[in-house]
């Protein structure tokens, strides 16, 4: 079977968490911090901090920015439904903005659009959560743009996006945004099997997380008050936060498999374009690349332009792949269009491209592990059913 995406995992990395599970701390010790610091210099970020998952530090990403009830957040509808989730977490109500036909990313257009509407009905939003599909980075600086006029805060959920960059710029670096998320999951870029973390400019944004990923407890001098003389507090309980933490174990596999991020990307990168080049001549559409940017490949997205008989091509394709052995998948099913948004009030055709790109896309298998022999295989079952 070939998957659409899988985690890679060394001798390298095996030996890196063992080294921890043999130490005197196999949670909170050391490990985390370097992760931490680690993928924040690689970003270029002043702060970050590990969770256990991008979820978790999407929830306390909102609490951090003072999201709460009778707040709006708008995301992608392109996304993975966590996303959104975050928003409900917090008792907000969520709304989303259509994508662009070309990135499928949040269309910059529309957003301009429903934030003048959203002026005039005096329902403009707390937090916009651009996500970098498939890796793709968003036009960050035009997004930066209308927060700063129309006053909304900016997390940028680059689960899939950790090593993508647009115009020199490392996504993760928060030059355009007040929080950057990643995910650590296996089919993500590099993996710490569950994490997550929250990236950040901004000291008092990045204490905050730290206090939320732990319970809302501090240990920091300053804030601890009321001490009595007579007792011992070395730590308090000043806000409610929650057991979010990332521990060693997970940190000792994620700093291993940085040192891998560039080289993993460039394979992705090598593997796109030999899809990019076979498909030139098939009824297929490609993943088209906003000029400046460099993207992690994290997905390979195509749409098939081509009708078969009566059944959507789609269908027919994604069950041909799945019974060659290739689990091919789709993404994304867009979030609205799930039951329980449903039941919020969102209808099917609220948000046209998205719709219209979830009805032909299909994700190929794209991973450092994949190998040309693979590869090859992908490609010849599509020639022969598209030629
Ligand atoms: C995977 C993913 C998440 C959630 O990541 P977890 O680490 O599994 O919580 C959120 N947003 C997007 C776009 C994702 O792809």
């Amino acid at each position: 079977m070939i998957p659409y995406g899988r985690q890679e995992i060394t001798d390298q990395d095996i030996a890196e968490v063992k080294k921890v599970l043999r130490s005197d701390y196999i949670t909170q010790g050391q490990t985390v911090p370097k992760f931490e610091q680690a993928i924040a210099s690689y970003c270029g970020a002043s702060y970050s901090v590990a969770v256990n998952s991008a979820t978790s530090a999407l929830h306390i990403s909102c609490l951090a920015l003072g999201l709460g009830p009778g707040d709006v957040l708008w995301t992608s509808p392109n996304t993975f439904v966590a996303s959104a989730n975050c928003a409900l977490y917090c008792g907000a109500e969520i709304d989303f903005v259509d994508i662009d036909s070309k990135t499928y990313n949040m269309s910059v257009d529309a957003l301009s659009e429903k934030l003048i509407l959203a002026e005039k009905q005096g329902k403009l939003p707390k937090i916009v959560i651009p996500v970098h599909f498939a890796g793709q980075p968003c036009d960050m600086p035009a997004i930066y743009k209308l927060s700063k006029k129309y006053d909304f805060k900016i997390i940028e959920d680059a689960s899939h996006a950790i090593g993508s960059s647009y115009s020199d710029i490392k996504v993760g670096s928060c030059i355009h945004s007040n929080i950057t998320v990643f995910s650590f999951h296996p089919v993500k870029i590099i993996t710490t099997a569950e994490g997550g973390m929250a990236l950040t400019n901004n000291t008092e944004i990045a204490d905050k997380l730290s206090r939320l990923r732990n319970h809302g407890i501090t240990r920091d001098k300053k804030k601890i008050y009321k001490l009595n003389k007579n007792e011992i507090w070395n730590y308090q309980q000043i806000e409610l936060g929650y057991n979010y933490r990332m521990n060693d174990l997970q940190a000792a596999l994620g700093l291993s498999q940085l040192n891998r991020l560039d080289k993993y990307i460039s394979t992705r990168h090598q593997i796109a374009k030999l899809y990019n080049y076979e498909f030139k001549d098939l009824p297929i559409k490609v993943p088209w690349q906003l000029p400046k940017t460099y993207s992690s490949f994290h997905l390979y997205p195509i749409c098939v332009e081509k009708n078969i008989g009566s059944k959507q091509i789609q269908t027919h394709i994604y069950n041909y792949m799945h019974k060659n052995n290739i689990n091919v998948n789709i993404h994304y099913i867009p979030v609205h269009r799930h039951p329980y948004y449903e039941d919020l009030g969102f209808k099917k055709n609220d948000y046209p491209e998205a719709e219209k790109f979830f009805q032909k896309e299909i994700s190929l298998p794209i991973y450092p592990t994949l190998g040309i022999k693979n590869q090859k295989t992908v490609i010849e079952l599509l020639k022969k059913k598209l030629s």
